[in-house]
């Protein structure tokens, strides 16, 4: 039990609460589940933040990007349009997390100030090259969501610091998140892949790749992307984005996996990541997750 819980109901209240050594919590699905299971005591002072509307909705941005609070539901991420068309691979990593229940629950701002080095929604945003918005009473810094996953659990805001939105720059092209799961549902990735990409007519312009639950922070893979830019996008590229995705790997072996098996799945989740980014943006219209297994999915039969 938290000895103090206060509801702030202005912004202001939250980060005054905050600034006292207050925690926020959102949905809970990661603070009050994990004391519930025994990961981690509730912290002494906890400030609710869920009745701060300033933290809701997505809006559309001047140039072209998106502005999403930090409220935002899994549920709202994956059934809003320009999520769907434009972030697919966020829509993707939303899609799969835990059940309908969490995803209704569980928000874009918790999943990414819990800084797991298995959450969905990291790798897309680092792949898009999202920006953390971070407000505290002394004022708004942005910090780029790549440079705020510091470590497991860890990030680079101050506790004072609240985050209020994620945004997203404008994105063209096609993209894919891809995770291997023993089951669909109330699972978390094993091992997780994404890979965001343009075209210049029929080659591939620009690539960008992130690794999911192989290294202690979600990180791009820079041979993966290269292997893939200004090529055409055929099997050969394809599979050295995979090979390089398992090189950079530094997985460790757990109750879930061994690091043997997580390095070898690292190729074929990439692959199949990089499979479905390009054929999105070659205009297909896979299924937002894209299936789970590889023999309806068609991209890697390994
Ligand atoms: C059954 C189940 C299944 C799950 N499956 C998945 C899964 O498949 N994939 C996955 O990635 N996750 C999964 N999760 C974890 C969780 O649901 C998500 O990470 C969710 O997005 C967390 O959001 P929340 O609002 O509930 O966070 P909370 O629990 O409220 O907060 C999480 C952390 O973030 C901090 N925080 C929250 N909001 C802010 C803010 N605006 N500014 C600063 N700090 C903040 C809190 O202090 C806390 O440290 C699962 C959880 C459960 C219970």
């Amino acid at each position: 039990m938290s000895a103090t819980y206060t509801a702030a109901a202005t912004l202001p209240e939250a980060l005054a609460a905050l600034a006292s050594g207050a925690r926020p919590v959102a949905g809970g699905t990661d603070l009050v589940v994990g004391a519930r299971q025994g990961k981690a005591p509730l912290p002494d002072s906890l400030v609710a933040i869920h009745g701060l509307a300033e933290l809701r909705g997505i809006a559309e941005t001047g140039g072209g990007g998106l502005r999403i609070g930090a409220l935002v539901s899994h549920a709202d991420l994956v059934a809003h349009p320009a999520v769907r068309e434009r972030y697919t691979a966020l829509a993707d990593a939303s899609a799969i997390v835990g059940s309908h229940a969490t995803r209704h629950v569980g928000t874009l701002g918790g999943n990414v100030m819990n800084a797991s080095p298995a959450m969905e929604t990291g790798g897309p945003l680092i792949c898009f090259g999202a920006e953390a918005v971070l407000v505290s009473e002394s004022g708004e810094r942005r910090v780029a969501v790549a440079d705020l996953l510091t470590g497991p659990g860890r990030t680079a805001a101050r506790p004072d610091e609240l985050l209020v939105a994620i945004e997203l720059p404008a994105a063209a092209g096609g993209s894919c998140y891809a995770r291997l799961e023993y089951r669909r549902q109330m699972e978390i990735a094993v091992v997780g892949a994404t890979c965001a990409v343009t075209l210049e007519g029929a080659r591939i312009g620009s690539a960008r790749v992130a690794i999911t639950a192989l290294t202690p922070r979600i990180v791009r893979v820079p041979d993966a992307e290269s292997a893939l830019a200004g090529g055409d996008g055929g099997a050969g590229a394809v599979q050295a984005a995979g090979d390089a995705a398992a090189a950079a790997a530094q997985p460790i072996s757990d109750v879930r996996a061994s690091a043997d098996y997580r390095r070898a799945m690292a190729a074929v989740i990439a692959r199949r990541a990089v499979t479905a980014a390009i054929a999105r943006a070659r205009g297909s219209s896979d299924s937002v997750p894209i299936p789970a297994s590889p023999a309806l999915h068609g991209a890697d039969r390994d």
